[in-house]
């Protein structure tokens, strides 16, 4: 759905562009990127629009630390072997 704000650029410190706030608040399909806050609240009410646009959890989400990259590399390991395990059977 189209937003007040999609027409909004600004660059994006990890892709080192000019990006659209449509690709920031759905960059992960149906999520906003985790950065959103920090990159955007000088621009819009950013925390305002997350709460009219996005479940609790979603926020909370967004709120938590990033995990070490250790325990996502773990996890993603774990997530292959059991995709595996069950393809085999
Ligand atoms: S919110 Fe994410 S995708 Fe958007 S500009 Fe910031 S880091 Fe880039």
């Amino acid at each position: 759905m189209p937003d007040k704000y999609d027409v909004f650029e600004k660059r994006c410190p990890m892709l080192g562009h000019a990006i659209s706030f449509k690709y920031c608040r759905s960059v992960n399909s149906t999520t906003p990127c985790r950065k959103i806050m920090d990159c955007w609240f000088e621009q819009i009410p950013i925390r305002q629009y997350l709460e009219e646009n996005f479940s609790i959890e979603t926020i909370q989400n967004l709120l938590q630390p990033p995990k070490p990259k250790i325990v996502s590399l773990l996890e993603m390991i774990d997530q292959a072997r059991a995709s595996s395990q069950h393809s085999q059977t």
